[in-house]
């Protein structure tokens, strides 16, 4: 199947490593331009390499996504170094294990922000490129936790469930416009996260399979799949995640 993205221009955050680098190399395997950020130089840049090596155009940014100014500068390079802007893939660590009577004030605030807030600004800041289009793909990637709180990490569970009610809503406004908004909801997959999380008990996920399924989501034909909160998950159900 031809996903229709070739030519198009993607931006994928915090994408050196684990389900953003897998989301990167594939849009960037379809054609896409990609523009990919993470906070450490070492892997981003060999992330960069493998785009390359692959025959992929990639544009590399240190930079810290939670950083306020940070959607707003990324969006900037996207449309400097390639004229336009048509998909975007939000993505940030994840929150650190806790569960709900034991985290404090301040780490549920930077949770919030890292992963609730800052997704919700990096759209604000890509939609007026989206619009000039009429054309914009815009995945968000959560959690299985939106559906099923996970026990030991209730910092995610907050911050996946308040982004998620906020896209559901900005779905409705987007569509309009050509733009669809999903989240893609993994599981757990074979990332560095997952293994320092201790979560390795059941089948885990191969991370090349979840890009790929972000990639059909940020695809043309997906151009009616809006507002989906999509589980990449095996079935996961409560106590068996
Ligand atoms: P990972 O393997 O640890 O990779 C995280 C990537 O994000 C790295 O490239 C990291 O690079 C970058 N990053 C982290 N914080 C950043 C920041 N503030 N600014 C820019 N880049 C940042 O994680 P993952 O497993 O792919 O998980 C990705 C997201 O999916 C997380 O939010 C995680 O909680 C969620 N998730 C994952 C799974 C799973 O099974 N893997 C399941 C459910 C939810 P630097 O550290 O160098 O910045």
């Amino acid at each position: 199947m031809d996903l229709g993205i070739a030519g198009r221009v993607a931006l994928v955050t915090a994408a050196s490593k684990g389900l953003g680098r897998a989301t990167a190399l594939t849009l960037a395997a379809e054609g896409a331009a990609v523009v990919i950020c993470a906070r450490g130089v070492d892997a981003l840049e060999a992330t960069a390499r493998d785009i390359d090596a692959a025959g992929g155009t990639v544009l590399a940014i240190e930079s810290d996504v939670t950083d306020p100014d940070a959607p707003r500068l990324l969006v900037d390079a996207a449309v400097e170094a390639f004229g336009r802007l048509d998909i975007v893939v939000a993505n940030a660590g994840g929150p650190p294990a806790g569960r709900a009577l034991d985290v404090d004030d301040r780490a549920l605030e930077d949770a919030f922000n890292a992963n609730m807030v800052t997704s919700a600004r990096l759209v604000r800041e890509a939609v007026p490129h989206l619009r000039v289009n009429g054309w914009g793909r815009i995945c968000l990637i959560t959690s299985v936790s939106v559906r099923q709180p996970i026990p030991d990490l209730a910092l995610s569970n907050v911050a996946r469930t308040g982004l998620w009610a906020w896209a559901k809503t900005a779905a409705q406004e987007l569509i309009a416009d050509g733009i669809t908004l999903n989240l893609a909801c993994p599981g757990f997959h074979a990332t560095d996260r997952v293994i320092q999380l201790g979560h390795t008990a059941t089948r885990l996920g191969d991370p090349a399979d979840f890009g790929k399924v972000v990639a059909f989501l940020c695809s043309e034909p997906a151009s009616f799949i809006s507002g989906v909160a999509l589980g990449i998950d095996g079935a996961a159900v409560a106590g068996l995640l």
